[in-house]
């Protein structure tokens, strides 16, 4: 193989755009996970290409973001926003694109990193194709959502189906807590290679402002905060998984509720009329039913830039998600001093240590939730040395930098021991 190429990664993200704005629409923790994981990556000597479905005709179709790395988007059915439960049929499309930017370019990845299971069939396919490694991260996995909701989309099936084979199938398959290991192997299959590592954080960017720095640029920009407020955070997408009704409640019988001072800061979510903001619109109502208008503030999206503001500034934030695979608000709080107060479920219980960094409290238990935000809000000091905990834990085991390390040595490892034979293909019509 061309020395060129041995050092060329793709990171295959179909629907989670890495350059795109964070917190609209489906954009969340993976676009997160995979601009940071490939920018680390490439400090550390590799070429990385990120490679996603463009969605308007506006989109550049490549964007650098630093020296050897950057997002590459190919066509993959009509130029919209596609909700993932609906994209599977524009993979083949997908596929057809990466083997031509290949051909096009004299490229070829030896190994493929593949993001949620719609990319792992794209992997598996460019697997069976180029024979490229695979190493995959599920972000989510079928067999727990499912679980978790009423509605079972029509894909589902297939989601279970590609997601066995995947495991099945993949040089290594990465999960980023032990419980979801654990979920893997009780609800997919008791075949395949895991390894545990964890999602990571910028723990330059968060944590790097104090609790009264933050506060004092919180009330410049929000006419209804004072500096001596007890704030109450969530930040993130708005889909029912996130419980954010669950905070809504608990908040509501708040022992705090008519102190006068209490404030909750509902951040993330597009306007209304975008595919979240039916979630939006049905949190905005159980806050008006409930009597929270006045003490509830909807900032929209927070921008990665300002989001450690809110975070420093908070005296709390809560991850309240019905199930959550790793979580990366809760690290990115703790980063920045904030105590968690999490639901006891999937990767915030590896994160969050209750009653040392934070608490966790049964999913969609309002009361229990209520409970243990008024344990910490009632107690400034142990708030201060929960938040102190928790930032320690972050610089110890979720930096990025930490991440891509492990990362990088699990594809070398992978690449040593097993050597890609096939050449580059150049026509699969
Ligand atoms: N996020 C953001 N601005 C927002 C809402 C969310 O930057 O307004 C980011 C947040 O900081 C985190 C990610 O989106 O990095 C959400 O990741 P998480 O793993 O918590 O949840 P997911 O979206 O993957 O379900």
């Amino acid at each position: 193989m061309n020395p060129e190429n041995q050092k060329r990664i793709a990171l295959i993200s179909v629907h989670g755009d890495p350059a795109i704005e964070i917190g609209k629409e489906e954009a969340g923790g993976q676009n997160v996970y995979v601009r940071n994981v490939g920018e680390a990556l490439a400090k550390l000597g590799w070429k990385v290409d990120m490679f996603t479905r463009q969605v308007s005709k506006e989109q550049h179709s490549i964007i650098e973001h630093c020296d050897n790395c950057r997002t590459v988007r190919f066509k993959a059915g009509a130029f919209e926003f596609v909700p993932r439960d609906n994209l599977f049929g524009n993979l083949p499309e997908f596929v057809d694109n990466f083997l031509q930017f290949q051909r096009e370019n004299g490229y070829s990845y030896p190994l493929v990193h593949t993001n949620y299971w719609l990319s792992s069939w794209v992997g598996m396919r460019l697997k069976s194709l180029i024979g490229c490694k695979q190493v995959h991260t599920y972000h989510s996995l079928g067999a727990v959502k499912y679980s978790t909701i009423d509605d079972i989309p029509p894909i589902a099936s297939k989601r279970l189906e590609v997601e066995t084979t995947l495991l099945e199938t993949a040089e290594r398959v990465v999960a980023t807590s032990p419980q979801e290991k654990a979920h893997m192997r009780q609800l997919v299959t008791t075949k395949g290679n895991i390894d545990i590592i964890p999602c990571g954080t910028d723990i330059h960017r968060f944590g790097s402002i104090d609790r009264v720095a933050a506060r004092a640029e919180l009330v410049k920009s929000h006419e209804t905060i004072n500096s001596d407020d007890i704030i109450v955070m969530y930040v993130g997408r708005f889909d029912p998984r996130k419980g954010i009704e669950t905070l809504v409640r608990a908040v509501a019988q708040s022992k705090l509720r008519n102190s006068g001072k209490l404030k909750l800061i509902i951040g993330g979510g597009s306007r209304p009329g975008q595919s979240d903001g039916f979630e939006r619109e049905r949190i905005e109502k159980i806050v008006s039913d409930l009597g929270l208008s006045d003490i509830t503030i909807f900032p929209g999206r927070i921008s990665q830039e300002i989001l450690p503001v809110y975070y420093a500034a908070a005296d709390v934030c809560v991850v309240p998600s019905h199930y959550e695979p790793f979580g990366l608000v809760a690290i990115e709080a703790m980063a920045s001093g904030t105590p968690v107060v999490a639901s006891d479920v999937g990767g915030l219980q590896f994160t969050v240590v209750s009653e040392e960094t934070g608490l966790l409290a049964p999913a969609q238990d309002d009361t229990a939730f209520s409970e243990a935000i008024d344990r910490i809000l009632i107690n400034p000091q142990w708030r201060d040395e929960l938040g102190e905990a928790g930032k320690e834990r972050v610089i110890s085991k979720f930096s990025w930098d930490g991440v891509a390390k492990q990362l990088s040595d699990l594809y070398t490892e992978i690449l040593q021991k097993q050597p890609v034979k096939q050449p580059v293909l150049t026509s699969v019509k």
